[in-house]
């Protein structure tokens, strides 16, 4: 079965690893390409840095460090260093091992490789399990514009994200580039050949919407022959991890997994979703969007531990393929 995933980092990273870890204990036989946000990329001390693509390929590749990003058990002594030659961004820590990451990235793309070959070479090493596609070859960065003591400005995502912990009010995300860029070698092809396309519980607006956003992506997954299921990211009203309500709250999108629903939209009503798994905590969403267009079901989302990870993984399968029966049947 050829599934296909549209993945910001740590959501996206620990929902696709345990759909491929339940593929495995139960012998299916699923083929997995992950398309990963590049929009939090960017320039530091002469490296790029993809902190969404690294996230998966650590989180699948078994090293990821217990916060969800950086590898496990790494020391941040290069950082250090170069922090006393007053380089880099000090609220911007790069652990030493992961560092060797991006170096390598970037000789790689210095020797004239696209995002896409760097990638797969770098997976070579971690055996993911899972195809890891950029979205795009071409460099696409969400910059955040604020307002800060009555002026506005624009900084990069991950100082947004990172420094300011989402605390300063966004006005608006631009993703810079994103008009001119082209989804990298195999995503459209990834996504019109799948089963089942799944939205995991990543961020709606700056991973996931960043992905739809690069041209011909959302059109794939809308043309798409394999239904796309959808996992909230939010539960309870409230992001699990991290700030994803500051992002929603900028564009105007309730916190909720009801408006998350709907923000994305029903296919059969010119958005991406056929089918969305909310929480027991938001079970009353489900019949709002089922009006919707959207099929629904509830149960436990909180990715806790391998086994609530797996009923999750479980869950989608289960609802990409009662969505396809039914469309056959119609
Ligand atoms: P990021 O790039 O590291 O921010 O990661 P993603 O874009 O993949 O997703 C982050 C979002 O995943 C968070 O904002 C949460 O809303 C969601 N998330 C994290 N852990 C869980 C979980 O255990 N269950 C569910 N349903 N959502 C989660
Ligand atoms: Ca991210």
């Amino acid at each position: 079965m050829k599934i296909v995933l549209l993945a910001g980092g740590v959501g996206g990273a620990r929902f696709t690893r345990g759909l491929r870890d339940l593929g495995r204990a139960e012998g299916l036989d699923l083929d997995l390409t992950v398309v990963v946000n590049t929009g939090d990329d960017l320039w530091l001390d002469a490296l790029r840095v993809c902190p969404d693509l690294d996230t998966v390929m650590y989180t699948l590749g078994g090293v990821i460090g217990d916060q969800g990003w950086g590898r496990a058990g790494e020391s941040t002594r290069v950082t250090a260093e170069l922090h006393a030659y007053g380089l880099g961004w000090d609220w911007f820590t790069l652990g030493d091992l992961d560092l060797g990451t991006h170096v390598a990235r970037t000789e790689l793309l210095r020797s004239g490789l696209p995002l896409s070959a760097v990638t797969a070479r770098l997976c070579e090493r971690w055996q993911p399990g899972a195809t890891l596609l950029p979205m795009s070859d071409d460099e696409v960065e969400t910059w955040v514009e604020v307002e800060a003591d009555g002026e506005v400005t624009t900084i990069h995502f991950e100082e947004w994200w990172v420094r300011h912990r989402a605390a300063l009010p966004a006005r608006r995300f631009l993703q810079r580039g994103v008009g001119g860029s082209r989804p990298a070698p195999g995503v459209l092809e990834a996504i019109g050949a799948a089963d089942l396309v799944v939205l995991p519980p990543s961020n709606p607006v700056v991973s996931v919407g960043t992905i739809l956003g690069v041209p011909g992506i959302r059109d794939a997954v809308r043309a798409a022959r394999a239904p796309v299921v959808g996992v909230s990211p939010i539960i309870g009203g409230a992001p699990v991890r991290g700030m994803a309500d500051a992002c929603l709250t900028a564009i105007g999108v309730e916190t909720s997994a009801r408006a998350v629903a709907e923000h994305y939209g029903a296919r059969s009503a010119g958005g991406v979703l056929d089918g969305w798994l909310v929480d027991d905590a938001d079970a009353d969403a489900v019949a709002p969007v089922r009006a919707a267009g959207v099929e629904a079901r509830a149960l436990p989302l909180l990715m806790a531990d391998e086994a609530t990870t797996a009923a999750i993984a479980r869950a989608a399968l289960d609802l990409g393929r009662e969505l396809a029966a039914s469309r056959t049947r119609h």
